[in-house]
């Protein structure tokens, strides 16, 4: 099954209304040489400004996190059908920076994937390995088990719904990408895994790769068979290199 590409930014708490107009309207402006699907993925409070700004366009918006609540006494929560709310297509779920400064386990991960599937979101799955975890050799295990519980929430038939991100800690932020072998190794991994359930929903899959996916090695990344894409930091706040990126898909 041809797979397309998906370039996602994430501009984790990043901007200000001045900053992200200018953010937008750049990626806007460069958008139709884009060989992939471009969305961002932004704070909260600026969901409505992405709205505004990206309506009607070929590119896609969405928040960085969603509540595994539909709705309720849960101050500080944002909701899925209140994300749908705000015409948003995409949540990230389980980031690393989600799972290890606020504590969600893997079966929250799920059960937010679960939220955002039920109120018609595509939920961008996140999972990776420290690096002490990488140089334990236990990177297959660590994956398997964050994909497990998410396959025993949703099932194939939420996966055919979502997308996977891979995002090596040790490559976020960090200047560190992973090579596209290294890469390649983890969303083979992946996809065996989601085959094992159902093979169709497999083979259309789309698998993300984060960490460090710059202009400069993007290309190559996403030549691999089984990368589907980019989760892109840091790289996602530059106009120039956000399209550079959709441009390398
Ligand atoms: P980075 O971040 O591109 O800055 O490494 C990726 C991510 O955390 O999603």
């Amino acid at each position: 099954m041809a797979r397309t590409k998906l370039v996602a930014g994430n501009w984790k708490m990043h901007g200000d209304s001045a900053a992200n107009q200018a953010l937008l309207d750049g990626i806007k402006a460069g958008a139709a040489a884009s060989k992939a699907t471009l969305a961002v993925c932004v704070p909260f409070p600026y969901l409505a400004q992405a709205r505004a700004a990206l309506s009607g366009t070929t590119i896609a918006w969405g928040a960085q996190d969603v509540s595994r609540h539909a709705q309720g006494a849960y101050t500080g929560e944002v909701g899925a059908a209140m994300l749908n709310d705000f015409g948003c297509r995409y949540a990230i779920v389980g980031h690393s920076e989600r799972r290890s400064y606020h504590g969600e386990t893997d079966e929250v991960v799920a059960a937010k994937s679960d939220a955002a599937i039920k109120a018609g979101l595509i939920p961008i799955i996140c999972v990776g390995e420290t690096l002490a975890e990488r140089e334990g050799n236990i990177t297959g295990q660590v994956i398997t088990r964050q994909l497990d519980a998410v396959i025993a929430c949703i099932g194939a038939a939420g996966l055919a719904k979502s997308v996977v991100a891979y995002e090596p800690v040790w490559a976020i932020g960090t200047g560190k990408t992973a090579s596209p072998e290294q890469a390649q190794e983890v969303h083979a991994l992946i996809r065996a895994r989601v085959a094992a359930v159902d093979a169709n929903v497999a083979a259309g899959l789309q698998i993300l790769y984060g960490g460090s996916m710059k202009p400069n090695n993007a290309k190559e990344l996403m030549a691999q068979p089984d990368i589907d894409g980019g989760l892109i930091g840091g790289a996602a706040l530059v106009p120039a290199d956000f399209l550079a990126i959709g441009a390398a898909a």
